[in-house]
């Protein structure tokens, strides 16, 4: 369990940005504690051959003064006298004999480097060395220098205090570090965990969501930050995706209610004509009565198979250029008689004779579904206007005003979704698929639909079309 625990800890993103964190925070200390003990070794080495090369012409000093016995007393009594730096002081000849030598007693095993006398005779110029003693934990660092005619000296001191100085040094740096990490990984995991809480909540509102949750919604802080923003975008396209499922379950409803009515009623029919029928007259009436409902069906069903293929775009369809004058003329022609019927005024004006690159018949089954909606809603006594006409940088436009029963501002949008009815008891006729129908064939066209309407005054709606090539 334990075990789990650890295994899932180390793999989680916090954990991996602490490591990092204090990885690359130890790394960089590491990187100036070296600079700097590299700095010290260095200055230390200075200082010490410099104090030995002091030393060394002080020697050849009391040598020119008085003479070798002159320096071997200073040698005899600096033995004696010990001191910290416990020295090691020989005086030999250019063939390397020993005259004199002073504090051998505790530097035994330390003799004399024939090739560092070698180089002093050729060059003339100190040869400086260190001797190590691993065994005494101390070392020897030594100069050989002339101090008088055919007289060398060996003088030697000890790096005990330059080697303690450094092995505190390393023990500091070694406490230090592992506190800088220990810091490090203590401010990172924070840090860490504090910009990646929000992933977390979004996570909850994820495995919430997909559990079945749909109202659930990523938590926003009020940072501001990324995380904040992708919370916000996140919860933007939930609330879309719900908005979308919302109006799916919607259409769907309306689809099943609306392919349900007419089958209910022709088995309904076909069940009385089977029990009541007395004659082969109410056997036709019954057929008759089908082929209706079955018409019904099928136009429906052709609708939305041309809302789809609409939707496909007109490029599919070999263009041609439609003049629009003509072809709502046409149309308005069409329906004169019906609106004449429900004593509706139906007027039409061509302002411009615009074109347009596109299908006709397509065209004339937008214009037809606009004329039909208008003369169906519109209450006897109304007056509907179609007007074409040409507006600047958007191209033709196509105008259908009425004054009939409006549309309330909330349904607007929805009345160009499938099988939307603003009547939700559906006791006008329809399918509910004239305005998508529209919607499809102009944005196909590359234009689109719009409408301004009042309840209880009229409506007006709008078709943009991109203007084709100029009129001859
Ligand atoms: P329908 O077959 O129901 O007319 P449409 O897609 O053509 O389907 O229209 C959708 C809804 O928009 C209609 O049910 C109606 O409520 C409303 N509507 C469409 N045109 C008009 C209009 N000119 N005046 C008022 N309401 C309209």
């Amino acid at each position: 369990m334990f075990l789990k625990r650890l295994k899932a800890l180390s793999r989680s993103l916090a954990f991996r940005l602490t490591l990092w964190y204090a990885g690359i925070f130890a790394l960089s200390s590491c990187l100036a504690f070296v600079f700097f003990y590299y700095v010290i070794i260095d200055v230390l080495r200075e200082q010490t051959d410099e104090d030995l090369r002091r030393q060394l012409s002080a020697f050849s000093g009391i040598m020119q003064v008085e003479g070798i016995t002159g320096v071997q007393q200073i040698a005899a009594m600096d033995a004696l006298s010990g001191g910290d730096q416990k020295r090691l002081i020989r005086l030999l000849s250019r063939f390397g004999t020993e005259f004199t030598a002073a504090g051998t007693d505790y530097w035994q095993n330390v003799g004399v480097n024939a090739e560092a006398i070698r180089s002093l005779l050729t060059n003339g110029r100190p040869v400086i060395e260190t001797v190590v003693l691993p065994e005494r934990r101390d070392s020897l660092r030594i100069i050989y220098g002339i101090i008088g005619p055919g007289v060398i000296m060996q003088l030697g001191r000890s790096l005990a205090g330059e080697i303690r100085l450094i092995n505190v040094f390393q023990r500091l740096f070694l406490t230090t570090l592992g506190l800088i990490f220990l810091l490090a990984a203590i401010i990172g995991w924070f840090l860490a965990r504090r910009a990646l809480s929000g992933v977390g909540g979004i996570a909850a509102a994820a495995r919430k969501i997909s559990a079945g949750d749909l109202e659930s919604r990523a938590p926003v802080s009020g940072r501001q930050d990324e995380i904040d923003q992708l919370a916000g975008t996140l919860n933007h396209m939930l609330d879309r995706i719900q908005t979308l499922i919302r109006g799916i379950s919607e259409m769907s409803d309306n689809i099943a209610h609306d392919l349900k009515s007419p089958v209910t009623r022709i088995r309904g029919l076909a069940e009385i004509t089977l029990t009541t029928a007395q004659s082969d007259d109410d056997y036709e009436n019954m057929a008759a009565s089908t082929i209706e409902e079955c018409d019904r069906l099928l136009e429906m069903i052709n609708a939305m198979l041309f809302i789809s293929r609409a939707e496909v775009g007109v490029r599919e369809v070999r263009p041609e250029t439609v003049a629009l004058k003509a072809l709502v003329g046409d149309a308005v022609l069409l329906f004169e008689t019906t609106a004449a019927d429900k004593q509706l005024r139906l007027c039409f004006e061509a302002v411009t004779d615009a074109r347009v690159k596109g299908d006709p018949r397509m065209l004339q089954r937008m214009v037809a579904n606009l004329l039909d909606n208008a003369i169906r809603y519109t209450p006897p006594g109304g007056q509907i206007e179609v007007t074409v006409d040409t507006v600047v940088d958007s191209g033709a436009r196509i105008e259908f005003r009425d004054t009939g029963i409006g549309i309330a501002a909330e349904d607007q949008e929805r009345i160009f979704e499938r099988f939307y009815r603003c009547d939700p008891s559906r006791t006008e006729s329809g399918s509910g698929l004239g305005l998508s129908l529209a919607r499809a064939v102009a944005r196909a066209h590359g234009g689109d639909i719009s409408v301004e309407s009042t309840p209880g005054k009229g409506s007006t709606f709008s078709v943009i079309l991109p203007a084709g090539p100029a009129s001859p």
